[in-house]
């Protein structure tokens, strides 16, 4: 299993710990200011969750509305307000489990069929949480009465369904590259150090912090989804007109198209024809010569490589569709996955395939557009192929 949301968990976490002990430092400098903040953090919550239900982030939206429903809670008296500052660790533990519960869930829309479900999630949530708490008043009736005992279990009420939660939001945290998940990984950590007082801030300051994380993280999740390809996470051809854009003079462009990958559809299936589209993309994230790598629409890609000729480019394109050329793809076989013929012969669960790739260079003329200069590319791509394919032309 990859971590694929090592660099932007870390990077955030970073971000978020910098951020707070700035806060926590200067306190000086937003002490007086803090009735702006008390204001200012109603607005805040409801332009976050606003924005974020318009990017089909319900997952956010319902997070400002979790935040909201606290901080009424703790400055007006509502009806249940003396009850639940009454019980700081049924509060604690509910935050948490909330937080765990909108990170196995989808960004579904939020007026949906689902809705009762997630209405009815929410209060499991709560009340499972009472009960547990009641439940572990007399925890010592079901331990042994020994020393070691007597030590572990005044942590398994708080702390011991604490770590458990913390270690899951931190998984998934590391397995997506969602920033989503990482906003409420880092949510947790801060709710967890301000419940126990281990740090002191104001709420509404910690909430106006928090949520401009979430609209920061909405933002992000947003871009990547309109320029990454999803089946194999490379730019897309609207990120290639993009960079068009800031393309100087010289520079070469590559169109390079998979080989009868028609008849390769046909024979194997179009999800191992999805699984070798993901294994050649990567494969080609690793082309060198400063080439920038663009899925251009179906089994057709693109590599730019800026200020550079088309005979600095060749060489690099020649190792790149010689490594595709020689690349034992290794993919799940379509028949074996029912589980019994699955445990018969596992080795038969997996085969090796090859495919080859044509790739026609141009480099940018004079006067030339990016997109005459693509259309070459492609023109030589078509030479590629009428050569007899798996080759480089210009
Ligand atoms: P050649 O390029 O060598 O001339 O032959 P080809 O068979 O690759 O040619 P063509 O461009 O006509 O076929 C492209 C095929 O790629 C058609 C379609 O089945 C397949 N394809 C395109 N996009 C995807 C995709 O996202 N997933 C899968 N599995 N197949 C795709
Ligand atoms: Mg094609
Ligand atoms: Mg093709």
């Amino acid at each position: 299993m990859k971590l694929k949301g090592i660099k932007s968990t870390f990077i955030s976490s970073m971000a978020v710990m910098g951020l707070f002990s700035v806060l926590i430092y200067f306190q000086a400098q937003w002490q007086d200011k803090l009735t702006i903040v008390n204001y200012l953090v109603y607005p805040l919550l409801i332009i976050t969750a606003i924005f974020a239900t318009q990017f089909n982030r319900s997952r956010v939206a319902l997070l400002c509305l979790f935040w909201g429903l606290f901080l009424l809670t703790e400055n007006y008296p509502l009806v249940w307000s003396k009850w639940v500052s009454t019980n700081p660790q049924w509060l604690l533990l509910c935050g948490t489990s909330l937080l765990l519960l909108l990170a196995l869930m989808k960004d579904r829309a939020i007026f949906s069929v689902h809705s009762i479900t997630r209405i009815l999630l929410v209060i499991g949530c709560a009340l499972i949480t009472f009960g547990w708490l009641k439940l572990s008043e007399n925890v010592e009736s079901f331990f042994p009465k020994t020393a070691l005992w007597n030590q572990i279990i005044p942590y398994i009420p708080v702390a011991f369904p604490l770590t458990i939660i913390g270690a899951l939001l931190f998984w998934r945290s590391l397995s997506v590259n969602n920033l989503t998940l990482t906003a409420l990984l880092v949510t947790f950590a801060i709710w967890c150090l301000n419940q126990l007082d281990l740090i002191t801030l104001p709420w509404s300051l910690v909430i106006v912090a928090l949520s401009s994380l979430y609209l920061l993280a909405v933002s992000t999740d947003s871009y990547y989804l309109a320029y990454r390809d999803d089946l194999t996470s490379l730019p897309t051809r609207r990120a290639l007109n993009q960079l068009a854009l800031s393309l100087g003079r010289n520079y070469t462009v590559a169109m390079l198209d998979i080989d009868h990958f028609k008849k390769f559809n046909d024979t194997y299936g179009h999800d191992i024809g999805d699984q070798v589209l993901k294994l050649v993309a990567a494969k080609m994230t690793g082309v060198k010569g400063g080439g920038k790598v663009y899925r251009y629409g179906g089994e057709e890609f693109t590599v730019v490589f800026p200020r550079k000729t088309a005979e600095h480019s060749i060489p690099e394109l020649e190792v790149l569709r010689e490594s595709i050329a020689t690349y034992g793809m290794v993919i799940r076989n379509p028949k074996r996955t029912d589980k019994n013929s699955r445990k018969a012969k596992k080795s038969n669960d997996y085969k090796t395939v090859h495919v080859t790739v044509s790739i026609g260079v141009a480099q940018r003329e004079p006067k030339q557009s990016f997109d005459q200069a693509l259309k070459n590319a492609d023109l030589a791509l078509y030479r590629a192929k009428k050569k007899g394919r798996n080759n480089v032309s210009k």
